[in-house]
């Protein structure tokens, strides 16, 4: 058997492995089986393609994407490795061929979906082979927990232990909360001890948010012109919004293209390339790209729109500073589009769990926008891990004096109590500011002895009110119309028993500058 040192410098290229590599790539070839979880950008895929040429056999690769098998199999054949895909998009004349390559060991690496490997006459087919060793790519699809859900991914395990080489898992993704993990080491039988978890940090990537920029296209541009030999991409949530930054950015002069799913896919691919060989600045584009595009020198990912959740957003966020130079990720955050979001679980056709679940979500990356503590530490908190500050977020360089405003959130938290926790957040904010709203004599607010309690602007309320949602003294619960309820923390600060303490709102100088402007 070849060292996989060895594989590492004359196959890849590359002098050293990164963390967690060898350990994963040991267990694999150990024949136990192992789940990696690594940062996108981490290296996750060199894990099964090294134990995949220093063993004999074949290794099947399950991966949800057809684009992203094709962009896999491209780079590994300019390595001079033999690998190739089985998919919907494969022409029946061209599967027995292939099979019989990898059955004369011509083929290492075989990439199928999990669909596929659910057929019963391919795995017959499969039994011809000799496979060593599965790897699950993106292997969070397996649970209801991840955000994003496979329904062939549940059928993997019986397809695996029906094949007669018995061979071991090696389960792989980038994201993926404590709840995930178990899951996946539940559903494909690994053991907790054979889990290798590499830090989510990501050190060189500056986390930024923007709360409250009202014309995003001005500071995306603004942003794209202080950066001139950068390359970036900007995310958005529609088609539409896509097609409409980028016209604004060429409009003024950017060298830019959009992408997303209702483009030719030759279109695409030029877009693509381009991009990759930077003939191309910026990229406009939906989530539809960036898995499984390697370019390592993005500097930039805005975020013009959310992301539906914290998954995905660093997933996207993390495609800037591959190569692990200084990088920025920059989040605008409205409201608007948490409420859009919502609309749409709302009206998809699943099941109340797991709208629930995506309530949640959605829930945790508007509190993310909200925050005070190290955003990369915020995120790293989410994955079950833990971090120092990392000293150049937005929230950690603009380390104000500590305020505090423990009166104030009394008197939201008295309002609420008044109200009997009957309301979500915009009647409490117009009822504590003392609105003269027609609602508040409706639902008697008028009366109380705090209406009008708090003499500060409501947009200062509602702010307030996000930051006690984002520190868990309140919480917002119910859906589609959220009611605020009040967590122990919460009556903790009504008793006095504990403070409320807020950092001095510098960050929001640019925004505030922005939206004055009516
Ligand atoms: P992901 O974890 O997102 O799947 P990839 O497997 O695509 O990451 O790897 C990201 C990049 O890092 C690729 O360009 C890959 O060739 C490179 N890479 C992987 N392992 C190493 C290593 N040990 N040393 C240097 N570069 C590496
Ligand atoms: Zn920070």
């Amino acid at each position: 058997m070849r060292n996989p040192k060895t594989v590492l410098k004359d196959t890849f290229g590359y002098d050293s492995f990164r963390p967690g590599q060898e350990k994963i790539i040991n267990l694999a070839l150990s024949g136990k089986n192992a789940l990696a979880i690594m940062p996108t950008g981490g290296g996750k895929s060199l894990c099964y393609q090294i134990p995949a040429l220093v063993m004999d056999g074949v290794t099947l690769v399950i991966s949800p994407l057809i684009s992203l098998m094709k962009d896999q199999i491209d780079t590994l054949r300019q390595n001079g490795i033999a690998a190739a895909a089985l998919n919907s998009t494969t022409p029946q004349s061209e599967v027995n061929p292939i099979l019989r390559q990898a059955y004369e060991g011509k083929i290492k690496l075989l990439y199928i979906t999990p669909e596929r490997l659910a057929m019963d006459y391919f795995r017959y087919q499969l039994n011809f082979l000799n496979i060593k060793l599965v790897a699950v790519d993106e292997a969070h699809c397996i649970s209801q927990w991840g955000h994003d859900f496979r329904p062939a991914y549940r059928q993997i395990l019986a397809g695996i232990k029906s094949l007669k080489s018995k061979p071991n898992i090696l389960a792989l993704t980038a994201t993926a909360t404590p709840a995930v993990q178990n899951d996946i080491g539940d559903q494909l039988e690994i053991p907790s001890s054979n889990y290798v978890i590499t830090s989510f940090a990501r050190p060189n990537l500056a986390f930024t948010v923007e709360n409250g920029v009202r014309d995003s296209n001005r500071y995306i541009l603004r942003y794209i012109e202080q950066h001139p030999d950068q390359a970036g991409i900007v995310y958005t949530n529609t088609r539409k919004h896509v097609e409409e930054i980028n016209e604004y950015l060429a409009d003024h002069g950017i060298n830019v293209a959009g992408y997303h799913g209702g483009m030719t896919s030759e279109k695409r691919s030029q877009v693509q390339d381009d991009f990759l060989f930077d003939r191309l600045q910026v990229i406009v584009a939906t989530n539809a790209f960036g898995m499984g595009i390697d370019k390592s020198n993005v500097r930039f990912v805005i975020h013009a729109n959310s992301a539906k959740n914290i998954e995905a957003y660093y997933q996207e966020a993390g495609r800037a500073g591959r190569d692990g130079d200084e990088c920025e990720a920059i989040f605008l955050y409205h409201p608007g589009d948490m409420r859009q979001y919502r609309w749409f679980i709302d009206e998809s056709d699943a099941d109340k769990e797991y709208k629930k679940r995506q309530y949640k979500k959605l829930n945790i990356i508007s509190a993310y926008a909200h925050t005070d503590q190290c955003l990369q530490q915020y995120i790293v908190r989410y994955f079950g891990q833990t971090c120092d500050p990392c000293g150049k977020c937005s929230n950690c360089k603009l380390r104000g004096k500590l305020i505090d405003v423990t009166a104030d959130a009394q008197k939201i938290i008295q309002m609420i109590y008044e109200l009997d926790g009957r309301f979500g957040k915009s009647v409490i904010v117009q009822a504590v500011t003392g609105s003269t709203m027609e609602r508040m004599r409706e639902i008697g607010a008028n009366e109380l002895a705090h209406f009008g309690s708090l003499k500060t602007s409501q947009k200062y309320a509602s702010d307030l009110i996000n930051y006690l949602i984002a520190n868990e003294f309140l919480e917002s619960v119910g859906n589609p119309y959220p009611i605020l309820h009040v967590t122990n923390k919460g009556w903790d600060v009504l008793d006095d028993k504990r403070k409320v303490q807020r950092r001095e709102l510098k960050q929001r100088a640019y925004s505030a500058k922005n939206s004055s402007r009516t």
